[in-house]
């Protein structure tokens, strides 16, 4: 299973809070995956970019974080590796209006929000999780930021890449990240396209999703 793209979180009825993600890393790791002969479940939320055709790749279309969560944890048992490429949003407003909110009379207007659902979080604490692989993005302290988060969510794998920058990775062609592995290493990769990223990672992958299969397969 791969996810991909944002999430939108509304505030009212034409209101929402999202991000700048394109959903093209996602969707080029899906394909990707599809071309290894895998069946692909790509969870994506309002993407920019053409999904995939391919038989091997059932799409399914979400809208907020709580949406994704949904979808993904219906379809978690028959994954053998979850990539949670998505951008899913940190916070979500406390109440969504039912109407529109009027601007009349208000100089300035807060907005109270609160933690999303973390759904890579979730799926770490599983007895009997998929082989997980996250992505941090982050504008500064970008491999001390990715190593707390491999640790927290219990990954398997942490794809770290820089973005806010001219040369950021969110919503362009191009990527650039840093793998980080349970075991200390951290392997950089120099910057390509997503396309090309994407393929050199389910290379990277291949192997050790197998063996991660296998493993649990043994155990049950
Ligand atoms: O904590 P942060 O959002 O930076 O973590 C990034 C990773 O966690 C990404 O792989 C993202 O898809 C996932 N995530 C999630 N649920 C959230 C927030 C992030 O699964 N609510």
């Amino acid at each position: 299973m791969v996810t991909a793209g944002p999430t939108i979180e509304d505030l009212d009825p034409i209101r929402f809070i999202s991000n700048r993600s394109s959903g093209r890393m996602g969707i080029a790791i899906a394909r990707a995956a599809a071309k290894k002969r895998a069946e692909v479940i790509l969870v994506h939320g309002p993407v920019q970019v053409r999904l995939p055709k391919s038989r091997r790749v059932r799409t399914i279309s979400v809208r907020s974080a709580a949406d994704m969560r949904k979808a993904v944890m219906q379809n978690l048992q028959h994954c053998d590796a979850l990539i949670m490429a998505a951008a899913v949003a940190d916070f979500t407003p406390v109440r969504v209006a039912r109407q529109k909110i009027k601007k009349a009379g208000k100089a300035t207007w807060v907005v109270r929000l609160r933690k999303t659902p973390d759904i890579l979080a979730e799926v770490g604490r599983h007895p009997r999780r998929p082989f997980l692989v996250g992505f941090a993005a982050e504008t500064d302290n970008l491999l001390a930021e990715a190593r707390r988060k491999l640790r927290e969510k219990n990954c398997d794998l942490m794809c770290a890449n820089l973005v806010g920058s001219a040369r950021g990775a969110m919503g362009g062609d191009y990527n650039q990240v840093a793998l980080l592995w349970p075991d200390g290493r951290v392997e950089r990769w120099p910057r390509m396209r997503k396309e090309v990223l994407a393929e050199k990672l389910i290379a990277s992958l291949w192997p050790l999703i197998c063996q991660h299969a296998n493993r649990e397969q043994r155990a049950r």
